[in-house]
């Protein structure tokens, strides 16, 4: 069962739309204002919103701003025929679909699916691993290992590989680095970056002198890229 949140103020829509959606199956709460909108979304945890734009309290999009703060919850946004830039404005803000006023439920129905099972294939599908020569970095378990060996590195020793690693062959510069990576503007902490790439290159058994996968390109960055001979 879907449990849906219709929020939606004026009951000449909310009411036969909330009986025409459990007649189909799924479990529907509502609300009529922004506010209780946000509190319900947050309490119940529905499977999807279906938002109205025009609320007595607060505009749809802030709802929609507020909701995709603290939620990844799907959203539907239901407006008005006329309402083309708020319909843009929606999809900018997060929003996954959209229906134009008046709308069936039946409508809304296939809307409500479609958008759903995009969102299971998006979630069923792993990130794929990077291998590069014998490496082979696994976003989604975290694991990087080389020539089948788990490397036991730090959570930013992983990000900094697997980074390297998305990029293989390219050089890529320290403030990359520290702006992708680290988060952090390019300053005067760009010797982390060194510091991390030379426990790097200990863990990958290789050092600056004698490099396999780890190249610095003084003055300009570092390159990841597969031996000539891997193992
Ligand atoms: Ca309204």
């Amino acid at each position: 069962m879907v449990h849906l949140l219709i929020v939606e103020d004026d009951p000449t829509i909310r009411t036969p739309l909330i009986r025409a959606l459990r007649e189909r199956g799924h479990a529907v709460a509502a609300a009529h204002t922004a506010m209780s909108g946000l509190q319900t979304a947050l309490d119940e945890r529905p499977d999807l919103v279906v938002l109205d734009l025009g609320l007595p309290d607060l505009d749809g999009i802030e709802l929609l701003r507020m909701l995709r703060a603290v939620s990844p919850v799907p959203v539907i946004i239901a407006t008005a025929r006329d309402d083309e830039a708020e319909i843009v404005r929606g999809l900018d803000a997060g929003a996954d679909d959209y229906v134009v006023k008046p709308f069936t439920a039946a409508q809304l129905d296939a809307r409500v699916r479609a958008v759903l099972r995009r969102g299971s294939a998006n979630s069923q599908e792993a990130p794929a691993a990077t291998v590069v020569g014998d490496l082979r970095i696994d976003p989604g378990t975290r694991e990087a290992s080389l020539a089948g060996t788990v490397l036991d590195l730090t959570p930013r020793e992983f990000d900094l590989l697997h980074h390297l690693a998305g990029r293989a062959g390219q050089v890529v510069t320290k403030r990359e680095l520290l702006t992708e990576v680290w988060q952090v503007p390019y300053g005067s902490a760009d010797k982390t970056v060194d510091v991390h790439l030379s426990w790097l290159r200990r863990k990958l058994g290789e050092s600056a002198q004698q490099p396999r996968y780890l190249h610095t390109v003084r003055g300009v960055g570092v390159q990841l890229s597969a031996p000539a001979d891997p193992s």
